[in-house]
């Protein structure tokens, strides 16, 4: 991984694959980055179902110089090996070579009721084991329209309050932006990213490193307008990570904001 000050100077542009991925399509996109310059502003992930994580750490040693990391989109909330079929802990992350975790994807809080006191059990257990946790949050449609989305942000960012870290990296996204298309206005981003500062420096002190990504149907059409808004340190993508020319494409205009 990059040295730990710099990462925190980069933006950070993420690709969610999901529940998407084959060995061979896997192993077919990894060759393709091959060809992609090297960007020193940008830091590059990868979140991969947890059965393709290895072939791609493998991957970015052997055919990528490690340019992109290993990202989980989960993890258990056990800390201890045991008997919890079905799980994968933070150690077997980090045994594997992973680089960073997300936690609460709202597509885990929507079909598997995950919610703050299990999100906060996964946070400490990756940084546990040295890893960098991602904390994904953002409001639904509906509490949009009440207004109450600053108030929705704040209880879900609570969960960072004591923390072993001075790094926080925190994805925003905006439940009714997810893979629908419609993308939240650089002003309503703007407005939200800032308070989400100004969060993290109340919760978690004014010493700490922070990184806010945004994420919802980021696209390479429009992800040059949404790098330039202040305090987007960089990009979750969904749908659009999926293929190399339009996640190559938003790798670029991170680079070039
Ligand atoms: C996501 O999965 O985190 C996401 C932002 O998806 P999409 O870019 O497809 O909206």
């Amino acid at each position: 991984m990059q040295s730990e000050n710099t990462m925190w100077q980069q933006k950070w542009v993420i690709g969610n694959w999901k529940m998407n991925g084959r060995l061979q399509n896997n192993n077919a996109l990894m060759h393709r980055f091959r060809v992609m310059p090297t960007v020193d502003s940008v830091l590059i992930g990868l979140a991969a179902p947890t059965v393709y994580l290895l072939q791609l750490h493998n991957a970015m040693q052997i055919v990528l110089n490690n340019r992109i990391l290993t990202c989980a989109q989960d993890v258990s909330k056990f800390p201890d090996n045991g008997a919890y079929t079905g799980e994968v802990s933070a150690e077997m992350l980090a045994d594997i070579g992973t680089d960073i975790v997300l936690i609460g994807h709202s597509e885990r809080s929507l079909y598997f009721g995950e919610k703050n006191e299990i999100q906060r059990l996964k946070m400490e257990n990756v940084l546990n084991v040295g890893l960098i946790p991602l904390l994904c949050v953002g409001e639904s449609l509906e509490e949009r329209e009440a207004g109450r989305e600053q108030e929705v942000i704040a209880d879900q960012l609570s969960i960072l309050k004591g923390l072993n870290t001075k790094n926080i990296a925190v994805a925003y996204e905006p439940v009714w932006a997810i893979g629908t298309g419609k993308v939240a206005t650089t002003d309503q981003i703007a407005a939200m990213h800032g308070f989400i500062h100004k969060e993290i420096l109340s919760l978690c002190g004014n010493d700490v490193n922070i990184r806010i990504l945004y994420g919802g149907s980021v696209n390479a059409n429009n992800a040059a307008a949404i790098f330039a808004v202040p305090y987007v340190d960089g990009a979750l993508v969904g749908g659009a990570s999926l293929s190399y020319e339009s996640f190559a494409a938003i790798i670029n205009a991170a680079q070039e904001a």
